[in-house]
């Protein structure tokens, strides 16, 4: 199965997931496997916060743990609270609205659902959302605030505010402090990828399907008669860059540059398939051709 997908905030900043799907699957597949799609978050329950600041638990260098500030009595393990769990914390499903839409590759309908696809991939999560409303920034503001007390994971410092003492804690940890970008205003609860594409499925890299495509264009010239020569790169070197280094052209450059490339490739690509697909000249139209030029 091929796809490739992306993930934006709505208005009201729950993630939507656009995806392209490679082949024919009816409507009512689509709509049954979504319905019954879920995903469970086995965690301890973290409604009711136990510790606020001024309040916060202390840790206790001789247990190497964190224990409550007036009873002295350790907090909760990671591994206890997971043992008196009798449901998951969260379970995630897909929303109501889910459209499902035959498009033909190479139409103008195909174009524009790609444009719908990456409209939003320039932007990040906090631009969409800025470019919004004051109702939708301080809709924002409040996501951000309960974001700020979810934990992330089983490591995260905002466990210790709801008596749970996380994984991997040290005497560096601060309750209620983590680092994860799912609770920074910029990513909104966003914080993985927003392109998925389809490499566990295909087994195949980025790079492979690149190459992929050169052959299949390759071979459709060669056919005809017309052939590429191919480019010597055995004299570079490639390596990679490190961040901030002065010769990386700007970022504008780098996109014009793909898409001026990704031209290219489609020219050459439909210049194979007319050839291919024309129907071969015969000895007299080229001497006649011949003739009239
Ligand atoms: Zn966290």
């Amino acid at each position: 199965m091929q796809y490739f997908a992306t993930i934006e905030p709505q208005k009201r900043m729950a993630p939507h997931l656009h995806t392209a799907l490679r082949g024919s699957i009816p409507h009512e597949v689509i709509r049954q496997v979504t319905a019954a799609t879920y995903h469970q978050v086995w965690w301890p329950h973290h409604d009711q916060l136990v510790y606020t600041s001024g309040q916060l638990p202390v840790w206790q260098p001789t247990v190497k743990r964190f224990v409550d500030p007036d009873t002295r009595q350790p907090l909760t393990s990671w591994a206890e609270a997971l043992e008196q769990l009798t449901e998951p914390a969260h379970v995630v499903t897909f929303g109501p609205q889910v459209h499902s839409k035959g498009i033909l590759g190479g139409t103008d309908d195909a174009g524009r659902h790609l444009g719908y696809l990456t409209k939003y991939l320039v932007k990040s999560v906090a631009e969409i959302v800025e470019a919004g409303t004051e109702a939708k920034q301080r809709h924002a503001d409040r996501l951000h605030a309960e974001l700020s007390v979810t934990p992330c994971s089983p490591r995260c410092a905002v466990w210790l505010l709801y008596g749970i003492q996380p994984l991997s804690v040290t005497s560096q940890t601060v309750p209620g402090y983590c680092k994860g970008r799912a609770h920074r205003r910029a990513t909104l609860g966003l914080p993985g990828r927003r392109v998925l594409v389809s490499r566990k499925w295909s087994l195949k890299t980025l790079a492979d399907h690149k190459a992929d495509r050169r052959a299949f264009v390759t071979q459709a010239l060669a056919a005809v008669g017309i052939t590429k020569p191919a480019q010597d790169t055995s004299r570079l070197i490639w390596r990679k860059l490190a961040p901030g280094d002065p010769n990386v052209p700007p970022r504008a450059h780098l996109l014009m540059q793909a898409i001026a490339e990704r031209i290219t490739w489609r020219a050459e690509y439909d210049r194979a398939m007319l050839v291919a697909n024309a129907p071969p000249l015969s000895t007299a139209s080229v001497s006649a051709i011949r003739q009239a030029a």
